[in-house]
């Protein structure tokens, strides 16, 4: 590793993409300093920012390519040319005996543009596959698809970071973001010195909640009764602004109609919150000149969730908190890259540019850039968890970049055997993950400080992370590993391992779609700390605030859908009387295939444990520290108990990222939402034994 100067680029970790500086250090690596000037965190990081450089060290990393060994069944070090070759080879054997959709391609929100372009590229050329998708499928499609189904356009905030502080009320739903991303806490906490009014909407009192003025805590799986309770209390109570929903808005009299049938005693039965709290909410919402909706994995990941948000968004749209300076609803997107990684092709239905698959113009337009017949292309494939599911059956192969999804899907007992049922896998990652350890094959791979790519964070803000050391000898950039494969299996030419040389090409896929990143270049964002898309050419000014003048609906006006309140798939019963739900923990990042590697993080956050209630504590029989086993359907965790008050006493938490026996998706419900394959990853029904002994 050789280092030689001071080099300005962003965190690895979440979708914040925290700006950071990285020093030479003596030893040839590199460590994080602050950088100042850079408006979205103005040099603050958390911890998992601060110590991401210790996932660098050859002590905790992959450092060459793996081969399984048919004789002793183990990994066994190769070289890369065999490692590519046996790679090329299971991939083309496979596509052979079973045809094209035979083989599968698992991508990751944590990927750069180009590699996710690059990947969904490779997938339907190289492989002629259809089954292609992402773990960013788990993160935030439901706010993807009620955001495009409302506003024509899904960016995950449709303003600044910066415009928080400046609004009158922010409704903060299922988001813990003083712990999934802290530096952003700011804006919240810079929103009540200025005035502002701040509701947090959780099951559990967090850290975030600490900061609310009003906390609601309604039972998981039930936040779509609770908007839709509070929109009928705007209506009762002749809050609507009449002019804005007659002016940009379209589809009211069906939403109204829906919401009227949410009385609050009603709603107050099904969430647990009650009637005054639901009063308050909707006084505090109103009586601000301006608000926002901001939503996070909470009403999301649910079979229902792209409806939960779609009633959020109605709330905002019936109040005119929406296409207005200083208004609106947004999605916290989570990944580091969940933005443009669910942007440019590494989705199961889409082609670069935010186009679909299934759109003749979009494909005619993709096919021309890439050189191909439209008809060459397939057509789209099936969601994440559907394609894990599917594996050892219909697909036999699978190529798997960035992510590990024997930690990280729902019902993970079931989707590792799946993974261990394939003819071949390959994975490529930056370390031995769980879900690397079942590959046949291995490739390692650099991180963000080796190499250089561009990232979209959760603002739309596409940004450059910079490569500020050489990798080690053994390792490679994803682009080259898809370069090298391509050209194994014919593609001579179409797979650059340049990561500017791709970004361009990308720039051309996406012009004139939604994302367009056209006028966008490595040297633009340098200059300007990022640029919004969409920013269809050079001169350009980028697209900081969307929906100011008209939505990005074919007439301009955006669309209520009418949604009514609907039971989680999986409620309790007598034999799973508790609900569970998932989350995160400040120290550790998603899989925590990292950040477990960080001696500083996983000292903070050890292991996983179980949240619950003392009086629910009381009746299971088991104290602060003692293990405690949940049981759901679909498997058994055991974990030590965290009693606190600040939960609703029918409710468990687990966070999701360990393996083994305290995994918490060994229990999760893979249950999805119609419109966006999303699981519902935040609710289901388990029961709780101790587990002493
Ligand atoms: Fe990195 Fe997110 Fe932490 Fe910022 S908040 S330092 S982007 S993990």
């Amino acid at each position: 590793m050789l280092a030689t100067a001071i080099t300005s680029t962003h965190c690895p970790y979440c979708a914040l993409q925290c700006g950071m500086n990285l020093r030479p250090t003596e030893d040839g690596g590199v460590d994080v300093v602050e950088r100042t000037d850079f408006p979205v965190n103005r040099g603050a990081l958390c911890g998992k920012g601060r110590t991401a450089p210790a996932v660098l060290s050859p002590s905790v990393r992959l450092t060459g390519p793996l081969v399984r060994d048919r004789a002793t069944g183990r990994l066994e070090p190769a070289g890369w040319e065999e490692a590519l070759r046996a790679v090329a080879d299971g991939l083309r054997r496979t596509r052979e005996a079973h045809g094209p959709d035979g083989v599968g391609v698992f991508g990751g929100g944590g990927l750069t543009n180009e590699k996710a372009y690059a990947l969904g590229k490779f997938a339907r050329l190289v492989l002629g596959t259809s089954q292609i998708d992402y773990n960013g499928r788990f993160c935030m499609s439901s706010a993807a698809a009620a955001h495009t189904r409302a506003f024509g356009l899904d960016r995950g905030l449709p303003f600044p970071l910066e415009d928080i502080p400046r609004t009158g009320c922010v409704i903060l739903v299922g988001s813990n973001l003083a712990e999934t991303m802290p530096p952003a806490l700011r804006y919240l906490t810079e929103l009540r010195e200025n005035g502002g009014k701040l509701i947090v909407v959780d099951p559990r009192r967090t850290r975030t909640a600490e900061h609310a003025d009003l906390h609601l805590a309604p039972r998981p799986g039930t936040d779509l009764a609770l908007a839709l309770g509070l929109l009928h209390l705007v209506v009762a109570e002749g809050r609507v602004d009449e002019e804005f929903v007659a002016a940009r808005t379209s589809g009211w009299a069906d939403a109204r109609a829906a919401a009227m049938s949410h009385w609050p005693a009603l709603v107050e039965r099904v969430t647990g919150v009650p009637v005054p709290l639901l009063r308050e909410a909707a006084a505090l919402f109103c009586d601000a000149p301006t608000g926002m909706v901001l939503t996070a994995r909470g009403p999301e990941q649910q079979s229902k969730g792209t409806d939960t948000v779609g009633a959020w968004i109605n709330l905002c749209l019936a109040t005119g908190r929406a296409g207005r300076p200083l208004s609106g609803y947004g999605c916290l997107t989570g990944q580091g890259n969940g933005q443009g990684g669910r942007e440019h092709g590494q989705k199961a239905d889409q082609l670069p540019g935010y186009r679909k698959l299934d759109d003749p113009a979009a494909r005619a337009h993709v096919a021309a850039v890439w050189g191909v017949d439209p008809d060459s292309l397939p057509g789209p494939g099936r969601s994440a968890y559907e394609l894990l599911d599917a594996l050892g059956r219909d697909v036999r192969a699978l190529l798997l970049m960035g992510s590990n999804p024997v930690v990280s899907a729902p019902r993970a007992a079931h989707v590792e055997e799946r993974l261990r049922s394939l003819d071949f896998l390959a994975v490529a990652d930056v370390v031995l993950s769980e879900t690397a350890a079942l590959a046949d094959v291995v490739l390692p791979v650099t991180q963000w400080a080796e190499e250089t790519g561009t990232t979209t964070s959760l603002e739309g803000r596409v940004l450059l992370r910079r490569r500020a050391l050489t990798p080690p000898a053994g390792v490679r950039t994803d682009l080259e590993v898809l370069h090298g494969l391509a050209g194994l299996l014919g593609w001579e030419k179409g797979f650059p391992a340049d990561p500017e040389e791709v970004f361009d090409e990308l720039r051309r896929a996406s012009a004139g779609g939604l994302a367009d990143y056209a006028g966008i270049s490595y040297r633009r964002i340098a200059q300007e700390d990022g640029v919004f898309w969409p920013c269809p050419d050079a001169g350009h000014p980028g697209t900081p605030r969307l929906f100011l003048d008209r939505f990005a609906t074919e007439d301009g006006r955006a669309r209520f859908v009418p949604v009514t309140h609907r039971a989680a798939a999986e409620e309790t019963d007598a034999e799973y009387p508790v609900v569970l739900t998932t989350g995160r923990v400040v120290s550790q990042y998603q899989s925590g295939a990292q950040t477990r590697r960080v001696a500083e993080l996983n000292a903070a956050a050890p292991g996983p444990f179980v949240e619950l209630h003392p009086r629910l504590a009381e009746r299971v029989g088991v104290a602060e520290g003692d293990p405690v086993a949940v049981v759901s359907r679909r498997g058994r965790a055991v974990a030590p108990a965290r009693i606190t008050a600040g939960i609703r006493p029918d409710t468990v938490f687990m966070p999701f990222h360990w393996p083994g026996e305290g995994r918490a998706n060994t229990l999760t419900n893979p249950a999805l939402d119609p419109t966006s394959r999303m699981p519902e990853f935040k609710v289901c029904a388990v029961r709780l034994e101790p587990a002493r002994g």
